[in-house]
């Protein structure tokens, strides 16, 4: 089938082959996703469409309580043989993946994941290892988490993210989502606005770096962000039609992901800010505020960034390549030991196989920045003021500067400066970096984001 040249509604995307013009073929294996009111009813008829006999149901205390009490209802008055589980290990390591195999039921033929992040997260990994299909009934919508097809989990004390497959069927009751915590909810907005700078960072690295990009991946994230930071005010009433757009917005922005078949389309610089900052809190032992969260600020910093350096007027190339050619690795080096700690060696490892810093991807860099900067900064006017999104957090209530997160001057230099470093992946912080203007720029925002 063709990749649709205009965006469609998110089941048209599923469990299909699309053959796009950007080249790729697109396809995410999610059989199902029903998000709405009474959603969850919707649960037995997919078991049962998909031949599965013998669900295995994952819930700790509060999503018990929230949905998976009520699923089981469900399941046992429509026939289906289930067995459903309380964690008690709720670490999300070796013992709770140890305690999920205890607990399978030897003919149980599919798994369900109850709940949100680490439940989900667990049941994509251990379905996967062993090797049965599963389902994600969401009980929030944090993050855009859902339709991925990693799993995050704890080994020997280590956050990894380990391959995993695709859940097949999301289910998002809005009844339920209701009884979310309204931060949760709030995070799951601050996910899904950070796609406003990701997007801008894919389209400079297609501009600058002849990047490979996929204009309709990138009109489908587009379009559902837009929509939804039209209707953001009624987050606040928790309008079960925003909170079922939100959640949509964010299957959306995963299934994007593995449309595109890596994480370009949805993470971008406010992602490695937020990446950033966990390495920070993890470092201090402090609790970092949420993933979303972070997102929101991150998303704020870098408009505030795109802005100042549009401030700047064209670029002085010249001194960009003066720059570049002095610069001195050792010395960067110094500094990543600095503001990454016992973090350094990954970030050294990954820029001795990247490269992004050395003088002559930098001076090519260069070259196409100056032959392409009416539609670089054709680009930036396009993105919203950072003050409108400011103004429009706040009234849902969602964090949007640094300090609101814990966010010190200190670290917030160190995050301009280095976030970049934590992937190998081309964003407005490269570029301005790459124009000797970091420095000068993220003193100017951190100047009008530290009051
Ligand atoms: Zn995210
Ligand atoms: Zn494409």
């Amino acid at each position: 089938m063709k990749m649709y040249s205009e965006p469609q509604d998110l089941g048209k995307y599923l469990d299909r082959e699309l053959v796009c013009a950007c080249g790729h073929t697109h396809h995410v294996p999610i059989r199902a996703v029903e998000i709405g009111p009474g959603a969850l009813e919707t649960l037995p008829e997919h078991i049962r469409r998909l031949g599965y006999r013998k669900p295995f149901l994952l819930c700790d205390p509060i999503t018990r309580r929230v949905a998976g009490e009520r699923c089981e209802r469900l399941l046992r008055e429509t026939g289906i043989d289930c067995v459903c589980h309380t964690l008690e290990h709720l670490g999300f390591d070796e013992a709770t993946l140890g305690e999920i195999v205890i607990r399978l039921p030897r003919d149980a033929d599919l798994m369900i994941g109850v709940g949100t992040g680490s439940i989900t997260d667990m049941t994509r990994f251990s379905s996967f290892r062993l090797g049965l299909p599963c389902f994600t009934v969401a009980t929030g919508a944090p993050m855009d988490g859902f339709a991925a097809s990693i799993g995050i989990l704890n080994v020997n004390g280590l956050k990894l993210t380990l391959p995993a497959h695709c859940t097949e069927v999301i289910i998002g009751d809005t009844d339920i989502l209701r009884t979310a915590p309204y931060r949760m909810t709030v995070a799951g907005f601050g996910d899904l606005i950070g796609k406003l700078n990701c997007l801008n960072d894919w389209e400079l690295g297609r501009i600058v770096n002849d990047e490979h990009y996929c204009p309709q991946i990138a009109a489908l994230v587009r379009g559902c962000v837009e929509d939804i930071l039209r209707k953001a005010p009624r987050i606040r009433e928790r309008d079960p039609e925003v909170l079922g757009d939100v959640m949509r917005g964010l299957v959306l922005s995963g299934a994007a992901i593995s449309l595109y078949g890596n994480s370009r389309p949805a993470s971008g610089a406010e992602h490695h800010m937020s990446h950033y900052w966990e390495v920070v809190n993890e470092q201090r032992g402090t609790e970092g505020a949420m993933h979303g969260e972070q997102v929101a600020v991150g998303t704020v910093l870098m408009l505030t960034l795109a802005e100042e350096l549009l401030r700047e007027g064209t670029p002085d190339f010249e001194t960009a390549r003066a720059f570049a050619r002095a610069y001195d690795e050792a010395v960067w080096e110094k500094e990543i030991r600095r503001a990454y700690g016992g973090a350094a060696g990954e970030i050294l490892a990954l820029e001795r196989s990247a490269r992004k810093n050395a003088v002559p991807e930098r001076l090519r860099r260069i070259d196409s920045m100056e032959a392409h900067w009416a539609e670089i900064r054709a680009r930036l006017e396009t993105l919203p003021s950072a003050a409108s999104l400011t103004e429009l957090l706040r009234e849902i209530g969602c964090p949007c500067t640094p300090q609101e997160i814990g966010i010190d001057a200190p670290v917030l230099r160190d995050t301009f400066l280095y976030c970049k470093e934590v992937r190998a992946r081309y964003t407005l912080l490269q570029l301005v970096y790459d124009l000797g203007l970091l420095e000068k720029l993220a003193g100017r925002v951190i100047a009008r984001s530290v009051t």
